[in-house]
């Protein structure tokens, strides 16, 4: 009987500290969800950036050293400098075209800096920053190919794409008859050329550019046929992280900091 009592009051007890510790977890997480994404960084102390692994003067994982580098990392390392305080307070992950949007709205990154076209499509799913780079699509060809431009993929021609990329709807529109193939990214893609799986590969001529720096065989042809505008992408509705990181554009830009990057990277102009 005694025993019995003292059981229920522990039990008793022992609920109303369980309540007690559970109701302190909800009030940090409703304090946790309150910080704004600009907040949040600053509070990790750290700004995770989805950046391409496989795009040469963009974003590559160099085999030797373990690290990436290109144009979209440098720009990442003084976004995290201006934000966070640091270069180095950046966590680098992989993203595809395909990825990207995913992984960012999944919250696995704060920030896409990975060659990305702002357009009105993605602009329902992602905000964006102020461009920040302007990219154009084109295609590439193994050199002597008969193809000279858009106007040469006719029924019968094979285009090699990337899945997720504005590339392989703009391609679709603009050569209607052609046969497109897509990848997961731009190292499938290429290899694919290659190997000749297809007769050209169209993308932005930025990125292609660095194919033909790996491989001088090949080359650009036709010109560009769009523009795309690369942006910084943010989950929906971060405001203060879309201004802090136009700031830091702005700074990079007025400060010599941008055009150095710039020059560090693009050849061509
Ligand atoms: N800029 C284009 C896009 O955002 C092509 C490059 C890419 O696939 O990332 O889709």
């Amino acid at each position: 009987m005694f025993k019995s009592k003292t059981t229920k009051i522990a039990g008793v007890l022992l609920l109303s500290a369980s309540m007690l510790l559970s109701a302190c977890g909800k009030d940090k997480e409703t304090s946790g969800s309150a910080k704004n994404a600009l907040e949040q960084i600053k509070a990790n102390g750290k700004i995770v950036i989805g950046v391409k692994y496989d795009t040469r003067l963009f974003g590559l994982k160099n085999p030797s050293s373990g690290e990436v580098e290109g144009f979209d990392i440098d720009i990442s390392k003084e976004l995290a400098k201006d934000i966070v305080g640091d270069e180095k307070k950046v966590e680098f992950k992989e993203v595809t075209s395909k990825t990207r949007i995913p992984m960012l709205n999944n919250g696995d990154i704060d920030a896409i800096v990975a060659t990305m076209t702002i357009s009105e499509e993605r602009k329902k799913e992602v905000d964006f920053s102020d461009v920040y780079f302007d990219a154009g699509q084109s295609l590439l060809v193994k050199k002597g190919s008969s193809i000279k431009g858009l106007e040469d993929l006719k029924k019968g021609t094979k285009v090699l794409a990337v899945k997720g990329s504005t590339s392989a709807i703009n391609i679709r529109e603009k050569a209607p008859e052609t046969t497109v193939l897509e990848f997961e990214n731009y190292t499938e893609a290429f290899t694919a050329l290659k190997s000749g799986q297809g007769d050209a590969l169209t993308t932005d001529d930025s990125i292609l550019y660095g194919m033909v720096d790996q491989d001088a065989n090949y080359e650009l042809v036709g010109g560009t046929f769009t523009e795309e505008p690369y942006g910084i992408a943010v989950k929906k509705g971060n405001k203060e992280l879309v201004d802090a990181i136009n700031s830091a554009l702005k700074k990079m830009k007025d400060n010599g900091k941008y055009d150095e990057i710039h020059k560090k990277w693009i050849k061509s102009n």
